[in-house]
């Protein structure tokens, strides 16, 4: 035919030796996006080699919170991804002009999503973080059958209805046959300037999220770390530079650090 041929990830060849996480959340704003791009920076800070996929089609802010401006170039047949505080990036939002919403259907991000893999010059990365759109969509399953080792990691925050629902992103791992790295709870509690905690989304969603998957699954998925809520974090996401490099002292930061240093 007149097809072109598919295209080579790396990251899903056989003795790939790049580690890919496909972040997921079940609801929206639970900050999946700033756990992202603080693994991420903090990977970076470590010497990694590290890049970011935003395939968050709905939400793309990840390279607002990385202060990523540039625009990918072309050089041959190659997308030369811009990079931030050492971490490539790519999204989607970078091939929209302006702040088009993006209203693609199933094929064509599955389309984006391959070309993001494939045509872009990651280089030899130590790790790929993929930031997926909240729930179990068409995204989740094309880096499913994309990159089949990708392994999932599942965010969401203490509340029990907002767990339920992070556990189906998870428990779509069954169907896929991927690994389910560990669960990160974030929102966990806000800390009062008396050193109490106010438990503002409750408490219990990460651990319940990884008790169920780890029943689900038959495997052992960890609760890998409980993040605070800290006015900083959202500042500095804000101001595209992550709390784990603008304020690496606060307590936010520090729970991202431990998440990274266990993955
Ligand atoms: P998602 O990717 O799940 O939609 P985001 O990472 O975009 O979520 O986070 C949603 C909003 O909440 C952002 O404005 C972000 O700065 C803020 N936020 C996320 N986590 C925290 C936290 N631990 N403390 C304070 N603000 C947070």
């Amino acid at each position: 035919g007149t097809d072109a041929p598919e295209a080579v990830i790396p990251f899903a060849q056989p003795g790939s030796l790049t580690r890919v996480y496909a972040v997921a959340s079940g609801k929206g704003g639970v900050g999946k996006s700033s756990v992202t791009v603080n693994l991420a920076a903090s990977l970076a800070k470590r010497g990694l080699s590290v890049g970011v996929v935003d395939a968050d089609i709905y939400g793309h802010s990840v390279p607002r919170m990385l202060g990523v401006d540039d625009k990918p170039t072309q050089v041959d047949n190659m997308i030369m991804p811009p990079q931030s505080y050492g971490v490539k990036v790519i999204s989607i939002g970078m091939f929209t002009p302006g702040n088009t919403p993006v209203v693609w259907r199933g094929p064509m991000l599955h389309r984006a999503l391959q070309q993001f893999l494939a045509d872009v010059w990651w280089g030899d990365l130590d790790v790929l973080l993929m930031d997926l759109p909240p729930g179990t969509g068409d995204v989740a399953i094309s880096v499913a059958q994309l990159v089949p080792n990708a392994e999932i990691l599942v965010v969401t925050t203490p509340q029990q209805a907002a767990a339920e629902v992070a556990e189906r992103a998870g428990a779509i791992a069954t169907q896929t046959h991927q690994q389910v790295v560990g669960v990160v709870e974030n929102m966990s509690w806000l800390e009062l300037p008396d050193g109490s905690r106010m438990e503002l989304f409750g408490s219990g969603g990460g651990q319940a999220v990884s008790d169920a998957l780890t029943k689900t699954l038959g495997a052992r998925v960890p609760l890998l770390g409980q993040i605070p809520l800290d006015t900083r974090l959202r500042e500095a996401g804000d101001a595209g530079a992550p709390i784990v490099l603008a304020q690496p002292d606060a307590p936010a930061a520090q729970a991202l650090e431990k998440i990274a240093e266990g993955l």
